[in-house]
């Protein structure tokens, strides 16, 4: 096995030791260009060498970009809202995830939803301090799709538009393009062999004639779908494509990635001092994928101390959907067609630094702590 797999990487020119090399910027351009008007590469707005990652020019003379997405699992008010008032205080507004609708059942998780009138009314008070509401899908658990129209009309009503962003929730047989279907050969296959000896989940949400389908959905109501993500602080050196339409995918209109805060640990331990550092040094964006209603109640001191030091940066602080907006205006809108060399390298990017992920948290002599002791371990990984 391990000799076919040296074989492959040496037909395709990979290795391991290239995997595990610092990730080097790459010249976005050998990538097809469009924006909304259609317009070809070089008439797409771009500003110079702004095109290429680690030049990228912010507003106003900020040096980077930060944010946070925040997945909604075991969220309610008491337990999530003084991450939001913290936050607040520090001039940084992000993206929070919700579902808006009941499971049918316990669901999987737990956490509030719009027909909850208090977490309802919290969630309209976070939307008009300036944070982003998000999907996680329409419940916690599975929806075939008249629950998936009902929940999007519920958002729309409630939020008055649709949703910037949806991040698929673990477990929703609707997920769209989850699992392998995420992933191009050979990974594909690779990936789909490992989930099936682990569990037999489908999702279905990109199958037409399933009734769980809802790409069509999906393609006209959301802007953006969360894929990959990275344990590096810049977001943007580790996928120097998004938010990018992937041919392969069509009914997610953009894709984009985000870097490794699942739990307090992994979120402290991605801000790090020098993180922080490199991040401003690297003219970077940095979009966390985090749990904030595990974990983070009461707020761990070392997060209020890293997370107040990076508010003191002169950083763009804006919610998820603004962000790759303006990386997509500005830069031109990234179409991944049969040029795939640069996206295959972040799917073995993430297969790599997932594997890392999961030997730490199934074997605790590769870290120092005791497993029991991470609230992560509850959570999937991204
Ligand atoms: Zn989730």
């Amino acid at each position: 096995m391990c000799g076919d797999s040296t074989r492959w990487a040496r037909t395709h020119r990979w290795s391991v030791k290239a995997l595990t090399a610092p990730y080097t910027p790459i010249a976005i351009d050998s990538f097809l260009y469009n924006n909304e008007q259609g317009l070809a590469p070089d008439e797409a707005p771009h500003n110079g060498d702004c095109r290429i990652m680690g030049e990228f020019c912010w507003p106003d003379g900020r040096r980077f970009a930060f944010t946070i997405v925040d997945d909604t699992d075991f969220s309610s008010v008491s337990n999530t809202q003084p991450a939001y008032e913290f936050l607040c205080d520090c001039g940084i507004l992000t993206t929070k995830t919700i579902w808006p609708l009941r499971p049918y059942g316990r669901g999987v998780t737990g956490g509030g939803t719009l027909e909850d009138s208090q977490y309802r009314a919290w969630v309209l008070r976070l939307q008009r301090s300036g944070f982003e509401i998000a999907l996680h899908g329409v419940a916690d658990g599975s929806s075939a799709r008249a629950k998936v129209e009902a929940g999007l009309k519920l958002f729309h009503s409630l939020l008055g538009h649709e949703p910037g962003i949806h991040t698929n929730h673990c477990a929703q047989r609707e997920s769209i393009y989850w699992g392998a279907g995420r992933l191009d050969a050979p990974l594909h296959q690779l990936y789909d062999g490992y989930r099936k000896l682990r569990h037999k989940r489908q999702f279905e949400g990109a199958s037409t004639g399933s009734a769980y389908f809802w790409g069509d959905l999906c393609r006209m109501q959301v802007r953006y779908v969360r894929n990959f993500v990275f344990n590096d602080i810049n977001t943007l050196k580790m996928d120097p494509v998004m938010p990018y339409y992937d041919c392969r995918r069509p009914y997610v209109r953009r894709w984009f990635s985000a870097s490794n805060g699942s739990g307090p640990q992994d979120f402290c331990s991605l801000i790090s001092e020098a993180n922080q550092d490199r991040l401003e040094e690297e003219g970077g964006a940095c979009i966390v994928y985090t749990h904030f209603g595990q974990g983070f109640y009461p707020l761990p001191p070392q997060f209020q101390l890293l997370v107040h030091r990076l508010s003191r940066k002169p950083g763009w602080f804006v919610p998820a959907t603004q962000l790759l907006d303006y990386i997509g205006e500005q830069r031109g809108w990234c179409k991944v067609g049969e040029e795939r060399a640069t996206l295959n390298r972040m799917q073995w990017r993430w297969a790599w630094d997932r594997s890392a992920q999961a030997l730490r948290k199934h074997w605790p002599a590769w870290t120092s702590e005791d497993k029991r002791s991470r609230p992560e371990s509850r959570i999937a990984a991204p």
